[in-house]
């Protein structure tokens, strides 16, 4: 008896196609707390062409993933110091805050926790610099990966805001104003949602008790993410953040997923070029 594995396995056209395509790749990742540098090194290990680090934070001494030598340094420096390869397989770059990349093929905007006023802000500046942005959140429920957000067709970060998945930011104008209120239950002054909170340094900096725990299921959103840029790089099969958002609950590790389309009420479906003839 002999397993039929053939018909999963891509034939040798296929596997030369991806492998360029991986090859000629570039991933920018916005955000390297532990899961951002878990999924650089993947990527690395994957054989991406050319990736981008950029998060302009200093390290810290609860961040054990880095070297001692590294506190104070920026973390894009820091990790382009600590994973390039240095044999020309991956091309680390550091591309400082607030600069724009040109030729990214995927913008991955990681945010443990962030500010949800910010988060809005963030993604369409991200947007504005990428044709395809795939935001890794996570928040006091779950994480969520997805959906892939572009200006270029498909969702973009104010369908988010429309359908209620993102916090409407403070103040909002033009296109945004027509975006839904904010969560009538959440008070105006309800706390943001924290950054996460930083061990504080002790005398015994090297007690594995205060060093920071890696988070099981941030990693697996990390691996996840990992996955969707592979699908979406290799191009031969759509990936599932295309059109919906992945959710990992954090108290019970549940997964789900969300269907999203573009919102029939956002401008960015009206900003679509119509169809020739
Ligand atoms: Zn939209």
């Amino acid at each position: 008896m002999r397993l039929m594995t053939t018909s999963t396995r891509p034939d040798p056209q296929t596997q030369a196609l991806c492998s360029a395509r991986r090859r000629l790749a570039t991933v920018l990742i916005d955000g390297l707390d532990p899961a951002g540098l878990q999924a650089a090194k993947q990527l690395i290990q994957w054989g991406i062409g050319t990736l981008m680090l950029c998060d302009d934070r200093p390290v810290t001494a609860s961040d054990t993933d880095f070297p001692r030598t590294a506190r104070g340094m920026h973390r894009s420096h820091a990790a382009s110091r600590l994973l390039d390869p240095g044999d020309g397989s991956t091309v680390v770059i550091e591309v400082p805050a607030g600069a724009t990349a040109s030729g990214v093929d995927v913008h991955l905007v990681l945010r443990s926790r962030p500010r949800p006023q910010q988060l809005h802000s963030q993604l369409r500046a991200a947007c504005r610099a990428s044709a395809a942005v795939l935001p890794v959140v996570g928040d006091a429920q779950a994480w969520r990966l997805g959906p892939l957000l572009s200006h270029q067709g498909g969702l973009c970060p104010d369908c988010l805001l429309h359908h209620g998945l993102l916090p409407a930011p403070p103040e909002t104008s033009g296109a945004a104003a027509a975006a839904p209120a904010p969560e009538a239950e959440r008070p105006a002054d309800a706390e943001p949602l924290p950054e996460p909170e930083r061990p504080a340094e002790t005398a015994q900096g090297s007690d594995p008790s205060h060093r920071q725990q890696p988070d099981p299921l941030l990693q697996a959103a990390s691996h996840l993410a990992v996955h969707q840029i592979q699908v979406l790089v290799e191009g031969q099969r759509p990936a599932a953040v295309q059109t919906a958002q992945l959710i990992t609950d954090r108290a019970t590790g549940h997964q789900s997923s969300l269907s999203i389309s573009p919102h029939p009420e956002c401008a960015c479906l009206t900003a679509v070029e119509p169809l020739a003839g």
